[in-house]
């Protein structure tokens, strides 16, 4: 199975949590909430090839940590995966808008400095304000929406940019993620947990629980759910390539 979107490092246990994704042969992207966790998730991740590690700048940490996006970009050279990076708009982190749109911005236009990057976005009740950056921003690669919630419209814009989704468990207990998913193009869609945050019944979600996006996608779809593991592998694989 494939988690697009982790925070393998917010784990209390996050050697027994790595020891655990390479025994299942799980596919992670290991999203980070600053860039000085880059080299932390490098070293424990060690030699498994099946887990990517990201470099970002979480906007819920913009206002205490905007002056690590140099560092961010700096680490760009090193990995072809950035997240989590984006913008929050909910009433907590709303009056730091200004500030997290500067610092996407930089991310985004170094990424395109660079030749393009892949990356995972956060987009909390900000979906059109974080497509309007992407539309500006041009060619940064393949911009990746994390647990997408935007309005129907939203998803449209998303869809002409060329976005690529990453779906999890929790997005999809809700009605409105369910539709929303039923709307995406199927093959531009990854897996995800955002575990830790992510969580099903109160309970964190582990990086192979995103297998449980499987018989829900089966049902939105009407395709039996081997079939769909299938075209998520591909997915990936064509992503990556
Ligand atoms: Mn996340």
């Amino acid at each position: 199975m494939i988690d697009f979107h982790c925070h393998l490092d917010l784990y209390p246990k996050p050697a027994n949590l790595i020891a655990e994704v390479a025994k299942r042969g799980t596919y992670v992207l290991a999203v980070t909430t600053t860039p000085k966790a880059f080299d932390g998730n490098l070293r424990f991740v060690g030699a498994n090839s099946r887990i990517r590690v990201a470099v970002g700048l979480h906007p819920e940490l913009v206002k205490d940590r905007h002056h690590e996006v140099s560092l961010l970009c700096a680490t760009l050279s090193r990995t072809r995966y950035v997240g989590e990076v984006g913008l929050d708009g909910s009433p907590e982190h709303r009056s730091t808008l200004d500030l997290q749109r500067e610092v996407l911005r930089g991310i985004l236009a170094a990424c395109k400095s660079q030749g393009g990057r892949i990356i995972s976005l956060h987009s909390r009740m900000a979906a059109r304000q974080v497509l309007e950056e992407l539309e500006a921003a041009g060619a940064v690669g393949t911009p990746v929406l994390h647990w997408f919630s935007g309005s129907q419209s939203e998803l449209r814009l998303a869809i002409d940019l060329d976005c690529w989704f990453s779906v999890g468990p929790a997005m999809l207990a809700s009605v409105n993620g369910r539709r929303l998913a039923s709307l995406m193009p199927r093959d531009r869609i990854l897996p995800e947990t955002d575990g830790p945050f992510g969580e099903l019944d109160g309970h964190p979600l582990n990086p192979w629980d995103s297998e449980r996006v499987l018989p829900i996608l089966s049902g939105l779809w009407q395709v039996p759910e081997q079939v769909i593991a299938q075209t998520l592998k591909a997915n990936l694989r064509r992503l990556v390539s």
